[in-house]
């Protein structure tokens, strides 16, 4: 399998809006190549999704895949309250988000392109998503709960944005830290550990 190299935080192309792409574009080789590459990247990683600007590429385009197995390590509980599902594998070219629900949900979130690291991160509730799909059909996705996330995600990277744009900065870690500590405690009890405001 051929997989991409990650772009790091650091990187300018991951600071810079991303251009959309005509219809032809989505349908040429090329682009039907680079999706088939990112969905190889993300899953050999793996995550749950990946943007173009992650691979170097800026422009429009996010593959998103959230599979069962990435699940089993979390209590039924925390799957519960972070409302994830199982998400099967699609591609977004051109997306656009409108926030459906603002009342903030708070859970932890890392990113490929800063390796290693998470933070708590304020999200919106649900979202609606109008895109172009891989044959350059006009899709509509609403989404709540953790898919709302990793849209948020994705798409904030479609415009130069980072989850540590949006994070609680006394929340940030290594990832072996989240796992020794915080991982399966509820986010009232972790925001009380870490000095911050517990959600709404
Ligand atoms: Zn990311």
């Amino acid at each position: 399998m051929v997989t991409l190299k990650i772009v790091q935080v650091g990187d300018p192309v991951l600071r810079q809006a991303a251009r959309p792409l005509t219809a032809d574009e989505i349908r040429s080789d090329h682009t039907q190549r680079l999706f088939a590459l990112m969905r190889d990247t993300m899953r050999d990683t793996p995550g749950v999704g990946l943007a173009a600007p992650q691979i170097g590429e800026g422009v429009q385009l996010v593959v998103i895949e959230d599979r069962p197995e990435y699940m089993v390590s979390l209590a039924p509980e925390r799957l519960a309250e972070r409302e994830r599902e199982p998400v099967p594998f699609h591609v977004l070219a051109n997306p656009v988000l409108t926030v459906l629900d603002t009342s903030p949900r708070l859970f932890f979130e890392g990113c490929l392109s800063l390796s290693g690291f998470g933070a708590l991160t304020p999200r919106a509730a649900a979202v609606r998503v109008t895109a172009l799909n891989e044959h350059a059909q006009p899709v509509e996705i609403k989404a709540r709960g953790w898919y709302a996330r990793i849209l948020q995600h994705e798409i904030d990277h479609l415009h130069g944005t980072i989850y540590i744009d949006r994070m609680l900065p006394r929340s940030f870690m290594v990832d072996t830290a989240y796992r020794k500590h915080w991982a399966n405690r509820p986010v009232s009890d972790i925001c009380l550990a870490l000095g911050l405001h517990a959600p709404e």
